[in-house]
Order: C-alpha cells, then structure tokens, then sequence
C-alpha cells in the first residue's frame, strides 16, 4: 500500500514539505516512515518505525527529495526495513509501493556481483540494480532497465544524487505528478498535491517518468517520449479535522445521516442510470473487497427482493478466477471507497480487456477505477480518514438500495426508505443508544469470541459487523448465516458466549429467532439488534423498521458497539488499527 510523496523545484525546504504530504498519505500505511533528501552531492535520510506523529527534521536546505509511508509487505516493522533503500555507494534512493515478486532471484545475482544489502525488503534490489546499470548508461536508462526486470505490480520513486531529477515508474500502484510553477510534485494520490496544484498528471501503468527542470514522460516497454496529458482540476481541498470528537472514527459515524439522506435527494439519476445498464447487461458482477465486498453482498439479497434480479458477487481477489465468462455484454461493478483497491482494480482492468462494461462505485474523484471505468457513481460520502470503514459502507448500500429501488420502477419508495434511515440513524446517535451499547461493550470486552448471525440481507450484515468488531477492537467476531449453525458452528457456544441477532422485520426473523433459542439453550448470551423486541434477547438494541433500508440503523450501532468495545478495551487509536491500511495497493 504505502504513501509515496516526492518533489523537485525551487522550494528549498523539501524536507518540511514532504514531511506534510506524507501526513497527508498515513492512512496508505503507518509501520515506519522516511524521507531521504539530496544534499550537493550526497543524500541524507531520517527513518523512522511507527507513526508520522510532529517530528522534526534535521535536514539542511534542499528542494529535491522523496518520502515514504510504509506498510510492510516483506521483512519485518524495522527502521532497516522501513524506506528510502539505498544503494551501496548510498546516491541512489528508492521508494516502493507493491511486491516485487522476482526479488530473490535478482537479490542472488547482485549479491553475487558483491552489492551489499542491509534490509529485508524486496524494495532493496531496485537501489543495487539502478547502481550496476549506472555503470553502464545514464540515470533515466538505468531505471527504465532496472524496473523492466521487476515481475509484479509496483511503482518506485528514485533519487540520484548526482542528478538534479527524480524519477517515477509504474505497472502498478498509484502515483500522480503535480505540476506548479515552483516544480513538479509526485504522491500516491491527487488529494495531497491539490493544496499545491490543480494540474495533475494520472502516471498510467508502464509509464515512466522523469522530473526535473522539466516533465519528459517515456514509454517503459519502448522507451520513446510520450506526450504528457496534464489535466486541470477544479477539486475542492477538503482539510477535514475531528471536530468535537475524540475520533475520526466516532466522527464518520456521525456524519452517517447526511451522507445517506444526501444519497435519497441527489442521486436519482445516477441510479437510474446505473439500473438502466443492469437492465441492458446480460450478466452483472458487484465486485469489492472488506467492507465493501459486504455491501456487495448484500445488493445481490437487494436486487434480488426488490427488482426480482439476480446479480452476481465477487470478492475482489477472486475475481480473476471467475472471470471466464464474462463477455462485452457483462457489467462489472466494482465498489471501493478509495478506489484503488489493487484486488478490485487488477480484475476490472481484465474485465476490460474482455470488452465488459464498468460501473464503478467509489468514493475518490479521479481515482484509479473511477478513471478506469466507463460509468461512475461518486459517494459524496466525504474524506474517509479512519481506516476502518463506517460512512463509505453505508452510502455504498444506500446506492445499491436506490438502485434496486428505480430498477422495480419504485424510486420514490426508495427514497423514502432512505430518508427514514437517517432519520432513524440520527436518533441512534442522539437518543443515547450509544450509552447502553458503552455499558454493554463494558460486559464484552474480556469475552474471546463474539458471534453473529442473520439471514438474508441480514447475513451481510452480520458479516459486516463481525468485521467491525474484528478491526476495531482487535476481537475475534464470526459472523454466519443463521442456518448454518446447526451444521456445525454450534460446537462453538458455550455458557456466556456472546451472540449478535441481526433480526429485522422481514421475512427471517421467526427462523433467526429459533436460531437465537438454539444459541441460548446452550448457554449463549443474546444480543438482538433490530425493530422488535422477543423475549430471547438478552440485551436489545433498537432500530426503527424501514424495511430493506433498516440494514442501515443496524449497521451503525454495530459500528458503534465495535468502537465503544476498543474503547473499553484500551486501544488507544481506533483510527488507526494495528496492521490495517485504508487503500490496498499490494496484492
Ligand atoms: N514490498 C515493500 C515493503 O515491504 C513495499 C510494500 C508496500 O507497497 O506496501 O517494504
């Protein structure tokens, strides 16, 4: 995944510079950063392991230089392993986002023509291998071959410090070049350079790109110039802060009834669009991954109940498997709140090549799959700064919902749907329900394993709030589909285990109330959240019914019992989860 950020031009005070995009890209990783400056004719480093936390630099004047957030694929969390490598006569720096899959085999051939390697990574080799090719070419030529021996998907940054260029690569992975009237910047995503520049260059897969007193960008496979396409954006700079609250996380939850009432008043002709190429598609795929492969899931009971349409899903990463048989008349929708999710980007791109249509769903403008497909619905959801997704999960099963709705010709009962949702939502956050679920996450906290169950959409639901749980608090959640526990996961309850009734109105709830009897005739605690009460609850968490729409309420006090649980847990930041990352640009 990690956080790229790169500049070259008149600023001479690169290091502060860096330091603040980098700020800015955290959320890409947060095992250790670096940034590495050219100094005359030597370069200086600072690593270090964890968060970027208010560090200060001891870098001399510079205005060329590359930093680094790393989220570790290879080696451990270590200041040796965290990046820029370098190479052995220590001019050459590089930082690296993806696997080098190859790496071994080039690590033994440059040990053997004696470079000497002092990280763990697969990065190291693309320092080593910059340094043999100098010995032969220029700067520009030694990358351009060095990365054209790399197998995987990656992008790399390189610093030279006898050269007054950086240079960038990528087949994987995004980079994007800012370009302003002081100099060019580089960094893994556009929403870091716009506070500097509004004129972006979206670098492509197998480009390469060289920055200095100008912009020359080169084919990688052919080597040949190519002419730049600079666009200019007019995206607003959202410099978002925590408000009145001690988390992002709780934030975003808050924010949940504006994000979905939006969706209810603005968007109807983005879903109308949306169902009108579902209704052409002869085959639909939603594809996502974590949080949004729930919302996937949960479309299909979705489409399925509401417009009496069967549309496929996919895990993002399983998708490459399943992909035979789509053809130009299929419709692929991807979901991704940063929409560079390799693991969903990576099939649409075959989907693609197959000629299939692409409809994504995401929350970045100008993101990898929003430029990668032919139609596309922005979340409007705002900056997402937790890692863990709250906001993004439920405007995207707004939109699914809207969606379905305008498909069976019954927009207007969407809508309303939607709009009694957040209602429903901003009573959750303000009645307090939060203080029954704190006084619940108090009597959890110690359990080892909390489980879920639901049927139907609820299934999703569950899935989706064991996720919650899972990276939120660091507990082990299982979610399952109610009538599978008797084929199995009922050997697990004992006395006292904990276990969440995702019961909504509808069509499950007298077979997922016998399930819940099941669990509580043998021992099991019970934990009901939805619009009626039953005597098996132990403990009952209120929503209101707004039919297919209630998934919504349900979720969010899910959210809010997983965040209430790290509390009591003391993690002390839910924001930032042990070895999570909110973009997952490595496979
Ligand atoms: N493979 C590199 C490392 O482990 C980069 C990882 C990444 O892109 O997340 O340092």
């Amino acid at each position: 995944m990690c956080g790229i950020f790169g500049y070259v031009g008149k600023d001479n005070n690169v290091g502060n510079l860096i330091l603040e995009g980098l700020k800015t890209l955290e959320y890409r990783g947060y095992d250790s950063w670096g940034i590495a400056v050219k100094n005359g004719k030597t370069i200086e480093i600072e690593k270090k392991v964890g968060k970027i936390g208010d560090p200060k630099l001891r870098f001399p004047k510079s205005s060329i230089g590359i930093g680094h957030t790393r989220w570790a694929t290879h080696g451990g969390v270590t200041v040796e392993n965290a990046h820029p490598h370098l190479d052995c006569s220590r001019k050459i720096a590089v930082l690296h986002n993806g696997i080098i899959e190859n790496f071994e085999e080039l690590k033994k051939e440059l040990l053997e023509q004696g470079h000497k390697f002092v990280s763990e990574t697969d990065t190291e080799v693309m320092p080593h291998l910059i340094e043999e090719g100098l010995k032969k070419e220029g700067f520009a030529s030694s990358v351009r071959d060095a990365f054209n021996r790399l197998k995987g998907l990656n992008a790399i940054v390189a610093l030279n410090a006898d050269s007054s260029e950086i240079i960038a690569a990528k087949t994987g992975s995004p980079l994007v070049i800012g370009v302003s009237d002081d100099g060019y910047y580089i960094s893994s995503d556009s929403l870091g350079l716009v506070p500097h520049t509004r004129n972006l260059l979206f670098l492509e897969d197998n480009e390469m790109v060289i920055l200095g007193k100008t912009l020359k960008l080169i084919s990688l496979p052919r080597g040949e110039e190519k002419t730049p396409d600079i666009q200019t954006v007019d995206w607003k700079f959202e410099k978002v802060d925590k408000g009145k609250y001690k988390h992002f996380l709780l934030k975003e939850i808050n924010e949940q009834p504006q994000v979905v009432e939006n969706i209810a008043l603005n968007y109807e002709t983005e879903v109308k669009n949306l169902a009108d190429l579902i209704d052409e598609a002869f085959g639909t795929f939603l594809l996502g991954c974590g949080t949004a492969s729930y919302s996937g899931l949960a479309g299909t009971y979705l489409f399925s109940k509401i417009a009496k349409k069967h549309v496929n899903f996919s895990i993002g990463s399983e998708f490459n498997y399943l992909e035979d048989y789509l053809t130009p008349k299929s419709l692929v929708i991807p979901i991704s709140q940063s929409g560079e999710t390799i693991d969903v980007v990576e099939p649409v791109a075959r989907a693609k090549q197959k000629g299939s249509r692409i409809a994504a769903i995401t929350n970045v403008l100008g993101s990898t799959l929003y430029r990668q497909s032919d139609f596309k619905i922005l979340l409007g959801a705002g900056p997402e700064k937790a890692v863990v997704g709250t906001k993004s999960f439920t405007a995207m099963v707004a939109v699914l919902l809207f969606t379905a709705y305008t498909l069976a010709k019954r927009q207007a009962e969407g809508k309303k749907m939607l709009s009694l949702a957040a209602e429903n939502v901003s009573e959750i956050l303000k009645n307090h329900v939060g203080e029954n679920i704190q006084k619940l996450a108090a009597t959890l906290k110690n359990r080892e394993h909390i489980y879920v169950i639901g049927r139907g959409i609820s299934y999703a639901t569950a899935l989706e709030a064991t996720l919650k749980i899972k990276e939120t608090a660091c507990l082990h959640a299982e979610g399952f589909a109610g009538g599978e526990l008797k084929h199995g996961v009922i050997a697990l309850i004992e006395k006292g285990t904990p276990c969440i009734v995702i019961a909504p109105n509808d069509e499950t709830y007298d077979d997922i109330i016998s399930n819940a009897q099941e669990v509580k005739a043998r021992g099991g605690i019970i934990i009901g959240i939805g619009p009626r009460p039953n005597k098996v609850f132990d403990h009952f968490l209120q929503t209101a019914d707004v039919a297919e729409a209630t998934i919504i309420p349900q979720v969010v006090v899910a959210q809010l019992l997983a965040y209430y649980l790290a509390l009591a847990r003391g993690i002390e930041d839910p924001d930032k989860p042990r070895n999570l990352a909110k973009s997952v640009t490595v496979k």
